[in-house]
């Protein structure tokens, strides 16, 4: 049996950001992690030509604090994301591709409607204290409602329901009619209080050396990181704490850090920490999102003034340049269905040719593809937190709270997903079990 002073489970950006910190405050750490790599929902593969391609988590915003200054800390460089490609952004409906700013069934009483409800969506951003967000006087109803009610409500015309619901299937995040107002709204106000997504404050900038590189060069600077070890019990105890590998080894801390998705977290057979956080845990859910990527020798979208971006109703539901020559593109919930029941060759050359409908034929002979299905990978389970109507209230405000010596964090403990909630909860959740020391 080993002991250690701390457990960590699962080297994603969150476990990872934990342990470092835990280990720089002088405590023992052992990190088990159920793959043979680490970074989770980081990952990259590198081309014969040296471009490292990223098949997960990719950009970050000004708003990501957290994760900025462990970028700094590492050595690692920030440059600008997609936001610099030069061009326009493409809309794909099964009627129309649009390239401009405004897709060509937007009219404009439609942009009247759609700057009446940002309005409104911004009063109600305004009313939630992103530090406080269980103090909002709104919060129940505004927990009940769909995105989609809300925007009905305040007179949004069919046209711009099609285009908020646009925007949500390309970033996979789920439908506005299964998305909470309220986590919707708490989303804007940690982002900086804007109503709409701001790609400012959410996907700026990218890691140049790569995003996985973050996860790799911590996981390098750690005593002990165990690889191929899956959890699958968690035994909780003031006197210490007990955990036991799917191989049946049985390691022993002080404390242990949860750091592993909603979907696998509630996989894990846990005991000694109250009714009240497992429910709140296991109350946890995920949009399922696919990854689809495709390199080419160069960015030929910009041959026609496009800028890669696209939005659309397709099986892939947005397209971004992901670096020079490098396309990447996301599979919605709504879609993952379809993608996922097809065979590998098909779903490609079907991706390839959506990407040839917004970009023309070069779309169709890249170098390389790659795709990763997020949602049912069994160490994942998933994409980015997702919020139903209810979910606020039901998971409660346990959510990204402790109950020592067990300590949780990852993506899922912040308001929605993203690496940086990954290295703020991490980082706090060491701060917390250092604390207590
Ligand atoms: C396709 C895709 C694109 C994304 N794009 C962006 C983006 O551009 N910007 C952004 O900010 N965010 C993005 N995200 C989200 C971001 O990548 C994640 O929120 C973040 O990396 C999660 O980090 P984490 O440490 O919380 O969880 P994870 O990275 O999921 O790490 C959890 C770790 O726990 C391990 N594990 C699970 N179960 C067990 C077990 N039983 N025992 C031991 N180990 C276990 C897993 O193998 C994994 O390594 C994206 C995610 C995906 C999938």
């Amino acid at each position: 049996m080993t002991s250690t002073d701390v457990l960590v489970i699962g080297a994603g950006l969150a476990g990872l950001s934990a342990a470092r910190d835990l280990e720089a405050g002088g405590a023992s750490v052992t990190v088990l992690e159920a793959r043979a790599r680490v970074g989770g929902r980081v990952e990259q593969v590198e081309l014969p030509d040296g471009r490292r391609v990223q098949l997960g988590g990719e950009v970050v915003g000004d708003a990501h604090t957290s994760y900025l200054g462990l970028v700094a800390d590492l050595g690692l460089t920030l440059v600008p994301s997609y936001v610099v490609e030069p061009g326009a952004i493409t809309r794909q409906v099964p009627e129309a591709v649009d390239v401009g700013p405004w897709p060509s069934w937007l009219t404009e009483p439609d942009i009247a409607s759609y700057e009446h409800v940002e309005a409104a969506l911004q009063k109600v951003v305004a009313g939630i204290d992103p530090a406080d967000p269980f103090a909002s006087p709104d919060l129940h109803r505004l927990d009940q409602l769909s995105v989609g009610d809300f925007l009905r409500d305040n007179g949004a015309t069919a046209a711009v329901l099609r285009a908020f619901d646009l925007v949500h299937l390309s970033l996979a995040d789920g439908s506005i009619e299964r998305q909470s107002m309220f986590a919707y709204a708490r989303k804007q106000a940690v982002g900086g209080g804007t109503a709409a997504y701001d790609v400012a404050e959410w996907e700026n900038q990218r890691v140049a050396e790569g995003s996985a590189t973050v996860a790799l060069r911590m996981a390098a600077g750690l005593a002990d990181v165990r690889l191929s070890t899956p959890v699958s019990r968690v035994r909780v105890a003031t006197g210490g704490c007990a955990v036991t590998t799917t191989a049946g080894e049985e390691l022993t801390a002080d404390a242990v850090v949860l750091a592993v998705p909603a979907g696998p977290a509630r996989d894990l057979d846990i005991t000694g920490v109250s009714d009240e956080r497992l429910t709140s845990l296991r109350r946890q859910r995920h949009a399922w999102a696919a990854k689809f990527v495709a390199a080419y020798d160069r960015p030929f979208w910009r041959d026609a003034g496009q800028n890669a971006l696209a939005e659309s109703e397709g099986v892939l539901g947005s397209t971004w340049p992901q670096q020079e020559g490098v396309l990447s593109a996301l599979v919605p919930p709504e879609r993952y269905a379809v993608f996922a029941a097809t065979d590998p060759q098909t779903r490609t050359a079907e991706a390839l040719a959506q990407a040839a409908q917004l970009y023309g034929e070069p779309a169709l002979a890249p170098l390389q593809t790659w795709t990763r299905l997020w949602g049912t990978d069994p160490w994942t389970q998933g994409y980015v937190t997702s919020w139903r109507p209810g979910d606020v209230e039901a998971v409660g405000p346990l959510h990204g709270t402790h109950e020592p010596p067990f300590y949780v964090c990852g993506s899922d403990q912040w308001v929605a997903g993203y690496m940086e909630g990954a290295v703020r909860t991490g980082r706090a959740a060491a701060a917390a079990a250092l604390s207590q020391r």
